[in-house]
């Protein structure tokens, strides 16, 4: 790697990251975030634009999209690299602690290393490619809210203000060198069973139970893993008022996930037979709500992004392998907007719980990687002529 490609200069990217990791970010709470991302890339000169998402979301703010002008004169549109500002929670007022190898939160919060490892290497690269100056390519970073609750503020992302084509989601549990090329679509559906109260030792010949029909709604259906590209699950079930009477209403929430939507349609059609089955069989009333949450996507293994992350990764001493996710991220939806857009695993480690970490070397790779990328791709117009 030539001195101009190294990565940025660790002390400063953990400097970074630990500003991120202490302001707060719970989903709908990015305004500490995002002005801090725009107080950096406004001192370095680039444009900031926000997007109207905060209305559309109820976010403190809205979407990002920043310009970085390529290092030298070109006429390549830019690459996009995107990271969401949000975090799960308990994820208020992080402690973060510098264990030797990797970082942890020494409060009873998340890390929050998902997604600010991701911000964190961007920002670090972009500053460092401002100092290192040569032919970079021009950037486009894309930070968006409320990623965790179901990918909410990419959906709302102003397109207009989006001039690449290709681009990496830095996000993604796994370790870096990881390249996810394909993630599934995801249906969410909710049955609210409307059964009929009566007394339960008096007169239960008059009732409904809506909780006996939804156990038999979800006894009908296998959930987990039901083959390697399909995934449903029962979530979420509430029910009844009291020990002594015969429930009037139950609601069960299920999704189902899959690489195909010939396959996630049927098992939609056979989670609807079992329940409407329960229903007859139980003498209740059954009520559907089915969501789309967000669309599959595949990206072939020579496509642009996968190229160069790869090479990225490569130079940057890792060994670059491309993987599925059964996880959807904001690339599930820039994808389906036209786009081409992988997702880099960023060594996040027990992402979403108080245990998460992330290692240092690997945090220092990612920036690594970003950089390299960031130069490989300015010479896109020799090397793919
Ligand atoms: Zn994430």
């Amino acid at each position: 790697m030539s001195p101009q490609t190294d990565g940025p200069d660790d002390g400063r990217l953990f400097e970074i990251f630990f500003d991120l990791v202490r302001l707060g970010s719970e989903p709908g709470n990015e305004g500490e975030v995002c002005a801090y991302i725009r107080e950096f890339c406004t001192a370095l000169g680039f444009a900031v634009h926000e997007d109207a998402a905060a209305a559309a979301t109820g976010s403190e703010c809205g979407n990002l999209v920043v310009r970085v002008p390529a290092g030298t004169f070109s006429s390549l549109p830019p690459v996009i690299l995107c990271a969401h500002m949000d975090t799960v929670k308990p994820s208020d007022h992080v402690i973060p602690f510098d264990l030797g190898d990797r970082f942890v939160s020494m409060s009873d919060t998340v890390l929050g290393a998902d997604c600010k490892a991701g911000i964190a290497s961007i920002l670090a690269t972009v500053e460092k490619l401002i100092e290192a100056g040569g032919p970079y390519r021009a950037l486009e970073l894309i930070f968006t809210v409320q990623e965790e609750p179901g990918l909410v503020g990419v959906q709302s992302l102003d397109m207009e203000l989006v001039d690449g084509k290709w681009g990496v989601v830095l996000d993604g549990s796994g370790p870096v060198g990881e390249i996810v090329i394909e993630a599934p679509s995801q249906e969410k559906l909710k049955f609210t069973i409307k059964g009929r109260a009566a007394h339960a030792g008096v007169e239960p010949e008059k009732g409904a139970n809506a909780i006996v029909c939804a156990a038999r709604g979800i006894a009908g259906i296998p959930t987990g893993r039901l083959d390697e590209s399909t995934t449903s699950n029962v979530g979420l079930i509430s029910g009844g008022v009291a020990v002594n009477v015969v429930p009037e209403s139950a609601q069960v929430e299920c999704e189902i996930r899959s690489m195909s939507d010939e396959r996630l349609e049927a098992e939609r059609e056979r989670l609807l037979g079992s329940f409407e089955k329960a229903s007859q069989e139980m003498g209740c009333e059954l009520v559907v709500e089915a969501s789309r949450s967000f669309d599959h996507f595949k990206l072939d293994a020579a496509a642009t992004p996968v190229h160069y992350l790869a090479r990225a990764l490569k130079e940057s001493g890792f060994e670059p392998a491309l993987a599925m996710s059964g996880g959807g991220s904001d690339a599930n939806v820039l994808n389906s907007r036209g786009l081409q857009i992988a997702v880099m695993n960023i060594g996040l480690i027990n992402a979403h719980t108080k245990e998460e970490y992330i290692l240092k070397d690997e945090l220092t790779g990612v920036a690594r990687t970003v950089t390299s990328l960031a130069y490989m791709a300015g010479e896109e117009g020799s090397v793919r002529a």
